[in-house]
């Protein structure tokens, strides 16, 4: 829209100076006329005093519709009535003759008329303020009366004189005039009693004009000269009246308007360039929304072919359940059409998907995961044509709230497979250790194993070597050296013996062969027993063997042979690995339905890492073939196997150069009487030839024979 070229105050200010410049310049020219020829000067004056309210009157009647001021267009209309009074006031004063001669009676009476008409209307117009009128009914009620008014005057002749010739101006005029004045003035008050201090121009116009009104009735009241100066400027008065409420009229029914709409014009044009810079704005957002919307279709694009590239199946669903996006892979892994995803809702998939599950129920854990839209949940499929598809939930996050679930579906067979191929080596790999270490055990055994065979029987050789049989088959050698031999034969055979029992009882143990004898026994006698039986071997090295028990008797089911066995295994041990002069210490007592058995002695010691394997197989402190002590490292073993067959337990406590306690505990039963053969506790002899057996392996090394 273009610039506006003109302003609001454009019209509303005008220059006072012009003003008052322009009145003077009226009043001047006037007053010129008057002095000049009253005749012409009055003709002309009424003249332009009628024609002003004519066009009141046009202006009134044309402007009612968008005239806010209903006394104004009251007044327009009135002043058109006003005006016809006044031109026949004119033509009569002139006597042109369309009416007759010596009118000036009529012209008066013309110009009383007219001035009630004015004066009244100023007052009528009162009820006029703030109602709209119709202005039809006025005008219909002004032409009658105006019409009547005329008949009255010019042909019925019945309306009272105003000028009788000789006798002059008559009372009824200078009442009228009175009273008219009156009028006026009752008009200015009632004005000035309801109008704010604040008069618009309007206002102050007819105010004006109503004073300049009465003014110019005043005048011509005291005026007696026709063509006088008072009558000039009673003239100047009456036109200046009718000019300032042409001006009001002008002002509401021409003016304000016009100014309403330029103001409204300026406010649309302000507007107009206001919505002109949003429309702006709006095509910028708008080029704006457009390079993001293709950058977001090339994003989309761009997601989609990385979607479509994956290694996995995946689905993109709403919380609606709808399917937003499915890739082909997706399709492929559940061979499913893209019509049918694209047209249900998940639960189409979940359906397809049940008919090929192996385990139906896994649809149930994997809609559960489903379910759960806050985490990342994963769950196993397995397939009937043996496929496995891993099913992974993602929560699908919009701004901060999860509004969908992004489900990823990984054919993972041959990853499973793979994995159970791995687990497979592991296992074998473990297998081949374990045999390794078996083989290392193997070798260290048997290297210890023909180390020990290998001792007695070179011994056994090397005395049956020293026997000196002669040709004649004599011995030439005394008795004592010959029981000496044969003690030393005796001795090693015993470990022979050893170590062949030891070997047959590790191999029945891991058939599983190993038989119990199970029968009940004072077990503190038998533990007794088996101790003083070694006190004699212990005490030719310097050993001594201590006894004590908490209890006195304690019948419950043992198998006899099985605990001489352990308990020679644990006192050979013991004497084996105490220096002459030590002391060993075996206890019995009683705890929680248990039997106690402690064999304590003050030897060399186990360190702390080896108290637990000590009880493994062929497990020696020194392994070494140069080791000290003899031995094969199955007795241990052997001890704690038959300890458990027993039902018991087994545990070392042993510190190095201190010492090392064995602790037995057995559970406390008996056996049913009826299913044995005997039927009273057995008390037993202990044979002396297992002590030698289980003692061999000490002997040899003590030299004592
Ligand atoms: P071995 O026939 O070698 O004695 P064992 O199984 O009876 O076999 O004993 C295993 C190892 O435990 C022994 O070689 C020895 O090193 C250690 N040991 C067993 N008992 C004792 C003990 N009382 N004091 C010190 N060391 C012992």
């Amino acid at each position: 829209m273009e610039s506006i070229k003109y302003t609001l105050l454009d019209f509303k200010s005008e220059s006072k100076v012009k003003k008052v410049l322009r009145y003077i310049f009226i009043l001047g020219l006037s007053m010129y006329l008057g002095y000049k020829d009253f005749e012409i000067y009055h003709l002309f004056i009424e003249l332009a005093g009628s024609i002003i309210s004519f066009l009141m009157a046009i202006i009134a009647l044309n402007t009612y519709k968008t005239n806010q001021d209903n006394r104004i267009i009251f007044l327009g209309m009135a002043f058109g009535f006003v005006a016809c009074f006044d031109l026949i006031h004119l033509i009569t004063y002139e006597e042109i003759g369309i009416i007759g001669h010596n009118t000036y009676n009529i012209s008066l009476q013309l110009l009383i008329v007219s001035s009630y008409m004015k004066s009244l209307s100023f007052l009528i117009s009162i009820i006029f303020l703030n109602k709209k009128i119709d202005i039809r009914y006025g005008f219909f009620i002004y032409l009658t009366i105006s019409i009547l008014l005329f008949i009255s005057i010019l042909y019925l002749g019945i309306f009272p004189d105003c000028f009788i010739e000789e006798v002059g101006f008559t009372p009824f005029k200078k009442i009228s005039q009175y009273i008219i004045c009156g009028i006026l003035l009752l008009r200015i008050i009632y004005f000035l009693k309801t109008s704010s201090k604040d008069l618009d121009i309007t206002n102050r116009h007819i105010i004006y004009s109503l004073v300049i009104m009465i003014t110019s009735e005043f005048i011509f009241i005291i005026n007696n000269d026709s063509q006088g100066l008072l009558s000039i400027i009673g003239h100047i008065f009456k036109f200046l009246s009718l000019y300032l409420i042409y001006k009001a009229i002008v002002r509401t029914g021409i003016q304000e308007p016009n100014l309403n709409l330029i103001e409204l014009n300026i406010l649309l044009d302000r507007k107009n360039g206001n919505l002109e810079n949003l429309v702006h704005k709006l095509r910028l957002k708008c080029e704006e929304m457009k390079r993001l919307e293709t950058e977001n279709s090339k994003k989309k694009e761009i997601l989609d072919a990385i979607l479509e590239a994956s290694d996995n199946g995946i689905l993109v669903i709403g919380d609606d359940n709808k399917v937003i996006h499915a890739n082909r892979l997706l399709m492929e892994i559940w061979d499913i059409s893209r019509e049918t995803i694209y047209n249900g809702d998940y639960c189409e998939l979940g359906l397809v998907a049940k008919q090929q599950l192996k385990y139906s129920e896994e649809i149930r854990l994997f809609a559960k995961e489903l379910g759960n839209k806050k985490d990342f949940n994963i769950c196993d499929l397995h397939l009937k044509d043996g496929r496995v598809i891993e099913a992974s939930v993602l929560p699908f996050i919009e701004k901060g709230v999860p509004t969908g679930r992004i489900i990823s579906f990984r054919d993972i067979t041959q990853k499973n497979k793979v994995i159970e191929l791995q687990k497979q080596i592991e296992i074998k790999q473990a297998l081949l250790q374990k045999a390794k270490e078996v083989d290392e055990m193997k070798n260290n055994f048997f290297s210890t194993i023909s180390h020990e065979f290998r001792t007695p029987l070179n011994i056994i050789l090397g005395v049956t070597q020293l026997f000196p049989f002669n040709d004649n088959m004599e011995m030439n050698i005394d008795r004592g050296t010959v029981n000496k031999y044969i003690k030393m034969i005796k001795q090693n055979s015993y470990r022979l013996i050893k170590l062949s029992n030891n070997l047959i009882d590790i191999t029945k143990i891991d058939a599983g062969f190993m038989k119990m004898n199970f029968e009940n026994y004072n077990i503190v006698s038998i533990i007794e027993d088996i101790t003083l039986s070694v006190v004699e071997y212990s005490k030719t090295k310097g050993i001594s063997i201590v006894f004590d028990t908490e209890i006195e008797e304690r019948i419950m089911a043992c198998d006899a042979d099985k605990l001489e066995r352990v308990m020679l295994n644990l006192l050979s041990n013991s004497v084996k690995y105490v220096e002459p002069g030590g002391k060993i210490e075996v206890s019995i007592k009683e705890k929680n339905n248990m039997v106690l058995i402690e064999v304590k002695d003050n030897g060399v010691g186990i360190p702390k890492e080896m108290t637990e394997i000590i009880f493994d197989r062929f497990k020696q402190v020194d392994s070494t073939l140069r080791r000290k002590k003899e031995g094969s490292g199955i007795g241990l073993s052997i001890v704690k196997s038959m300890v458990e067959l027993h039902g018991g337990s087994i545990y070392l406590d042993s510190e190095v150069n201190k010492g090392s306690t064995f602790t037995i505990s057995l559970p406390i039963y008996e056996v049913d009487i009826n299913n044995i053969n005997s039927t009273e506790c057995m008390s037993r002899e202990i044979n002396v030839d297992k002590i030698n057996i289980e003692f061999s392996d000490i002997y040899e090394l003590s030299r004592e024979y």
